[in-house]
């Protein structure tokens, strides 16, 4: 048995119970065989059997008290995976689903991710199973703050430095940051995605959605085509779908679909700017469900369904697909489908959106495939420059931000490729994306020595 089904067979037997979590060991380490034979310096430091264990997890109790004066308790985590190149950093997801199996294979995911935008971050990512739908804002204060309450004393502007994710935008980031100033009376880039008045970045919000079109635009170029024209579907309307729909109608590409957990809306005519504004209206201040969307421009609206069930049962051509929901949304089926379907690129907004069996059938019908950790760098870059603003007390311009942004894409675009083609994998970015974002890593792991 290679080192690499080794490590994989070890994780599923020690990691017991966490799918999400053996499911991104498994992505990763496959495509790391090339690196075997040409670094057997790693092997011998035995890389591959560190890498996948964190280098601490925090869990903790969050009480809190609702607005009818009850106690409820939730469960907090900070998965510190791996600083060989930087301060931890990843985002915070607050979600019901929420587990350790998913803040760990998160927390893995972004030490790839973090070394691919060539910046110097570490990898980390943390959460709790609290549900902010529902919550009134004095109740998310509440969680924020308990949250906070125990999560200072293990983050620092050179420690950790979390940031937003699912269910964390910028009401929740505003409470937690409020709240470790208070108790650490330190004014500093600990978090990042924090308002402008406070000391965020602009383009932060828009970056992760900008950033995996970028990516895709890249990837397009590569056989010669650009967005004009083209017809692309999104999911979620969340944070990174509402800004991927922005930069897709900017390039001249018309968005058919967007989604929450409760249904799907299929607009043919394409949801414009003035759609795109009721969305977000709708999703950042009155939070409301999509199907407003569906009742306000009179289209079709599907209760209980993904946008790629839909896409799937109404044969619906698309040219380009933007998963930005949540891990395991697009399955071997539904991928088979959107190829049946015309869709030539996907670029995935949400991590790990794609399962192993679909990105099998991406590489097997010749898919532009930009796997997550590529496509969506851009929202953590865009951390990393917050942070650089921060530490030199000054802001960019937006066009400054979104200029670095771009460049720092289309190297991420490159790295994969050169990557993948050094390694005899060429065209692959699955594979390029793993082994780039990897090798910097062992790097630094193998000159530390045995620590
Ligand atoms: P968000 O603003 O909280 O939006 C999440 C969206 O996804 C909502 O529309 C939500 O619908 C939908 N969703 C979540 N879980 C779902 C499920 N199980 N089934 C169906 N729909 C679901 O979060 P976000 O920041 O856009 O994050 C979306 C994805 O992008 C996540 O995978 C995240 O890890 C990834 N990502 C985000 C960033 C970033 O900078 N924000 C960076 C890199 C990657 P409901 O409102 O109905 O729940």
């Amino acid at each position: 048995m290679s080192v690499i089904q080794e490590v994989i067979a070890q994780v599923k037997e020690k990691d017991a119970g966490q799918p999400e979590f053996h499911q991104a060991v498994e992505e990763v380490m496959t495509t790391l065989e090339p690196t075997v034979a040409k670094h057997p310096e790693y092997v011998k430091a035995k890389i591959y059997e560190r890498i996948v264990i964190p280098d601490r997890i925090i869990m903790f109790r969050v009480p809190w008290v609702d607005d009818k004066g009850e106690v409820q308790i939730n469960r907090g985590y900070r998965v510190q995976f791996n600083n060989a190149i930087g301060p931890y950093k990843g985002g915070l997801r607050f979600h019901p689903t929420v587990n350790l199996g998913i803040i760990k294979f998160l927390g893995f995911e972004q030490i790839f991710k973090n070394s691919l935008t060539t910046l110097a971050m570490g990898g980390g990512k943390g959460g709790s199973d609290f549900d902010p739908k529902g919550k009134s804002d004095r109740e998310v204060m509440a969680f924020c703050q308990s949250f906070m309450r125990e999560l200072y004393r293990h983050i620092g502007p050179d420690t950790d430095v979390p940031a937003g994710d699912i269910g964390v935008g910028g009401r929740e980031i505003g409470y937690l940051y409020g709240y470790y100033k208070k108790i650490v009376n330190e004014h500093t880039g600990v978090l990042t995605g924090k308002g402008l008045a406070y000391g965020g970045s602009l383009i932060r919000p828009e970056a992760t959605g900008y950033g995996a079109t970028y990516f895709a635009a890249e990837m397009m170029a590569t056989r010669k085509l650009d967005f004009k024209g083209k017809t692309v579907a999104v999911s979620a309307s969340g944070n990174v779908a509402q800004y991927t729909v922005e930069k897709v109608n900017q390039l001249g590409g018309k968005v058919i679909t967007l989604s929450d957990s409760n249904g799907v809306v299929v607009d043919e005519a394409g949801v414009d700017k003035t759609k795109l504004d009721f969305v977000l209206d709708l999703k950042n201040n009155r939070r409301g469900r999509i199907k407003e969307y569906a009742d306000k421009f009179k289209v079709e609206y599907i209760p209980g369904k993904s946008v790629w069930d839909v896409i799937r049962e109404k044969g619906i051509h698309v040219d380009v697909a933007f998963p930005s929901a949540c891990q395991n949304e697009i399955d071997k089926t539904n991928a088979e489908a959107l190829v049946k379907n015309g869709c030539f690129c996907v670029s995935e907004g949400a991590n790990m959106p794609s399962t192993l069996e679909a990105i099998q059938v991406y590489l097997d019908n010749n898919v532009l495939f930009g796997p997550a950790k590529a496509a969506n760098a851009g929202g953590v870059a865009t951390s990393g420059l917050e942070m650089a603003q921060n530490s030199m007390r000054l802001s960019w311009t937006s066009e400054e931000v979104d200029k670095r942004l771009h460049g720092i894409m289309k190297s991420i675009h490159q790295a994969c490729l050169d990557a993948a083609e050094a390694y005899g994998k060429k065209g692959n970015y699955l594979a390029g994306a793993n082994i780039a974002g990897f090798i910097k890593v062992a790097d630094a792991m193998t000159a530390y020595g045995v620590v």
